[in-house]
């Protein structure tokens, strides 16, 4: 009756927001009757059982088109699935479609898919933010309970904080990158939106796992994150960055990210304003490191095993020529022209080694105040979500929007997003907190005080 319920309703949403790239509903029937034959033998319980949700559409699912929002990918159907998926499917997860996002993961509005844009629920001019944009507008609209997105450099973050719900981007190496199609590999990490931090939270204890099959992937000591569901913030020290709060941020965002911090201090929480330092090389560095691993990971793509081959070509390399002409979009294009340059001999050292310099970097950076802190707090993106339209003629203004949350992938940090607010046209605002390594129950704790 669930996954019945969020058909119908997504079917009746989708021609207004659009936030799936595929409905599949058939899919969806069996293993939710599958799923009901377990829980009525008693075999399957805990809280995931029968809940329908829906999955990025960079994320494998076996048997189910996977095609990045993009025409490479146009008839790409996994013959498996992300560990990802495994596990939630394992916690009784029914997977309701794919959703809409910036093609191959690579911008903040969901408006360089090759399927369409996607629509804010809140106010259908806007864009619901990116790139995981269909993961959250498809949450806002109550079509399914909640997603799994992506993060490379706040693709689960600010799609959350655009479209009002809320969104965890996990310690690098928690999540299995294991058939999550790479972006940046170094960067990118699988997580949880949905309409709070307790159902996140769930969420997050059954997509993580050890898993061999990434190489990345960390042993944690526990993956026990609900006991942080407590209403107790005293004592715990929070740091606001200064350098998140000077110039390009909006009044609005400000002052409900202020408020915010306000309610941890009257519930005993030691708040703190410090300099974080560097935050203005973590885009630049950022861009350099995304785009390099991004153009050696879309190398495969190349018309030969799998997806869009050009119809008409001579010979081996116009086809290959032609197929990723045709087949990538403008944005995904320009960040592997970035990237072959960045990496190319001659400008390697200028450009990509002095990257990962300013990467280890911005982790001493953060290594040093969480020696004080216990989490970060400040925004999510300097603004609450554009118009339609207005992010694609201008690819820098668009980069600038990633100041607050791309430092945390360089870091390889947890953050989480969570609703904070409105502006005045009443589209949501977002507030992000920041933890060390691994210390995902600093921050749920502290969203957990906003329940
Ligand atoms: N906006 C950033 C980019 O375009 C972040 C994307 C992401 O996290 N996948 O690279």
């Amino acid at each position: 009756e669930a996954a019945k319920a969020a058909l119908d309703r997504s079917e009746a949403l989708e021609s207004i927001v659009h936030g799936f790239v595929t409905l599949d509903g058939e899919g969806a029937i069996r293993s939710a009757q599958r799923i009901q034959k377990l829980i009525d033998e008693g075999t399957l319980t805990g809280p995931l059982a029968g809940v329908p949700m829906a999955v990025k559409d960079n994320i494998c699912t076996k048997g189910l088109l996977t095609t990045c929002s993009s025409k490479i990918l146009y008839n790409f159907v996994p013959p498996y699935s992300a560990q990802a998926v495994l596990n939630m499917e394992k916690a009784g997860a029914v997977i309701i479609g794919k959703t809409n996002m910036d093609e191959f993961a690579m911008g903040s509005t969901t408006e360089t898919s090759a399927y369409g844009v996607t629509r804010n629920p809140w106010n259908m001019d806007h864009v619901p933010g990116g790139s995981s944009g269909g993961s959250c507008a498809v949450v806002a609209s109550e079509e399914v309970s909640y997603s799994l997105g992506s993060d490379t450099g706040g693709s689960i973050r600010q799609p959350s904080s655009f479209c009002g719900v809320t969104g965890i981007k996990p310690t690098y190496g928690t999540v299995s990158r294991y058939g999550l199609i790479a972006y940046g590999s170094s960067l990118d990490q699988i997580g949880p939106v949905a309409k709070n931090v307790s159902d996140c939270t769930a969420i997050l204890e059954a997509v993580a796992s050890f898993d061999k099959k990434d190489s990345t992937s960390v042993l944690r000591e526990n993956y026990d994150f609900s006991s942080a569901l407590v209403d107790d913030v005293k004592g715990m020290k929070i740091g606001i960055p200064r350098d998140y709060f000077g110039q390009g941020l909006d009044e609005d965002v400000k002052a409900a990210v202020m408020a915010a911090a306000s309610i941890l201090e009257q519930k005993g929480a030691i708040v703190e304003e410090f300099d974080l330092s560097l935050t203005e090389y973590a885009i630049p560095a950022y861009y350099v490191i995304a785009s390099a691993e991004a153009s050696s990971n879309l190398a495969r793509f190349d018309g030969v095993k799998y997806g869009y081959r050009a119809p008409e070509f001579e010979g081996l390399h116009e086809m290959y020529k032609k197929s990723r002409s045709q087949g990538f979009g403008a944005e995904v294009k320009r960040r592997i022209m970035l990237g072959s340059f960045v990496l190319s001999s001659g400008y390697y050292d200028a450009y990509y080694l002095k990257a990962l310099r300013t990467k280890a970097l911005i982790k001493e950076a953060f290594d040093k105040a969480f020696a004080k802190y216990d989490i970060i707090l400040g925004p999510v993106a300097p603004s609450t979500a554009p118009r339609l339209g207005e992010s694609l003629t201008d690819p820098i203004k668009m980069y600038l929007g990633d100041i607050y949350t791309i430092a945390v992938n360089l870091a390889g940090l947890p953050a989480i997003s969570l609703p904070c607010g409105r502006d005045k046209k009443g589209l949501p605002i977002g507030l992000q907190l920041i933890g060390d390594c691994f210390k995902e129950n600093n921050i749920i704790r502290a969203a957990y005080s906003f329940e």
